[in-house]
């Protein structure tokens, strides 16, 4: 690992876990938390998870656990780049979805809608914060205690956005939502190697699915100029080859341009510590002009992507599983497995909401098949 920044955290001073535990011994303690990612159950699930497109539409298309790796390798570029904890910012990245739905965003939104339509009381379904109840409280895999007990600053860079109300309730990663101050520089640099992932893939994605065209892309000044300077330099370029050129083109300027205006607002503002980058303004960012591309690329792809009506068909199917199975759930417990039944009213709806969360896209389908089959 190249040398550590100061402004960098480091794992000899983590805030620390949980609960107690010895230190590890020949791994560091962020490395201990990335080991710990990759063997827990929720990750494994991630490649049956949709990204756009439903899981069985085809072998190519991204799942949760290729766009997480794709995070996760964006990443580590990034924080070798700015002396950062390449195993920190790996860790979060591998994490950051771990709270995912079956069926992408439709499933998310739709849970939320159940959650907040059906059982008030219960505080709604937020992904985000599910991720982080996944490696606080969901996974079993240790005697001692629930999930994985992660280190502060993983779990700091799990939670990326969190309403108000349900800050006051997590204690230590909660503070920062109240008092409106900054996550490590790791957690920034995962939060926007994630947007450099889907913007990309997605793209890539959309045009082997046909739903977008090379054509269209044209209008966006990112993929123009990209796509011009791979013609020029390879006239008669396959069209396979043509995308994957433009493709690997414009992640290497995101990361470029990033690497950059992060080092000068690090300049500017002389972050000694993790502490005074936490309390400094956000530091990770593109320049002005590459936001405004960006942005513009993420605005097309919603447009002509996400609100596709092939997708909308798919998307509107994907939401009336999960609506139908949770309000068989909470109707009648006794479809669930002993398991995920509580007796309190608040508990069931919770333990509903994770039970769904948990779900792959298949597991989904084929849970709704058993559940209304009529014989
Ligand atoms: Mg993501």
């Amino acid at each position: 690992m190249a040398d550590l920044a100061p402004y960098a955290c480091n794992p000899e001073h983590t805030r620390g876990r949980r609960y107690d535990e010895a230190p590890p011994v020949g791994r560091n303690q962020f490395q201990r938390d990335r080991d710990r990612i990759i063997h827990c159950n929720a990750f494994r699930l991630l490649e049956y998870k949709t990204q756009v497109f439903v899981n069985h539409e085809g072998d190519l298309f991204r799942t949760r656990l290729t766009h997480s790796l794709e995070v996760a390798q964006i990443a580590r570029t990034l924080a070798r780049n700015l002396g950062l904890h390449e195993d920190l910012t790996e860790a979060i990245s591998l994490a950051h979805d771990l709270g995912h739905t079956p069926f992408g965003h439709a499933g998310q939104d739709e849970l939320n809608a159940c959650m907040r339509e059906l059982a008030p009381e219960a505080g709604g379904f937020e992904h985000n914060l599910q991720s982080l109840r996944v490696v606080d409280e969901l996974e079993e895999r240790y005697a001692a205690f629930n999930g994985l007990n992660l280190c502060f600053e993983t779990r700091e860079g799990i939670l990326k956005h969190c309403s108000v109300k349900h800050a006051r309730l997590l204690g230590d990663v909660g503070e920062r939502f109240l008092s409106r101050t900054q996550p490590s520089l790791e957690a920034q640099i995962a939060n926007l190697a994630d947007e450099i992932a889907y913007n990309n893939h997605d793209i890539d994605d959309g045009l082997r699915s046909g739903l977008i065209t090379i054509e269209q892309l044209q209008m966006l000044e990112i993929f123009a100029t990209h796509h011009a300077q791979v013609k020029r330099k390879y006239p008669r370029l396959e069209k396979r080859r043509l995308i994957a050129e433009i493709i690997r083109a414009m992640i290497n300027t995101l990361v470029l341009d990033l690497t950059e205006t992060t080092l000068a607002n690090i300049r500017e503002h002389r972050p000694d510590s993790a502490d005074a980058v936490r309390a400094a303004p956000p530091l990770a960012a593109f320049s002005a002009s590459m936001r405004r591309q960006a942005d513009a690329l993420k605005h097309f792809l919603l447009e002509n992507l996400y609100r596709h009506y092939r997708v909308i068909r798919m998307t509107t199917k994907a939401r009336s599983i999960i609506r139908e199975l949770f309000v068989a759930f909470l109707d009648d417990p006794r479809l669930l497995a002993e398991e995920h039944r509580r007796g309190d009213e608040v508990a069931q709806a919770r333990a509903i909401a994770d039970y769904i969360a948990g779900m792959t896209d298949r597991y989904a389908i084929r849970e709704h098949r058993q559940v209304f089959k009529m014989e």
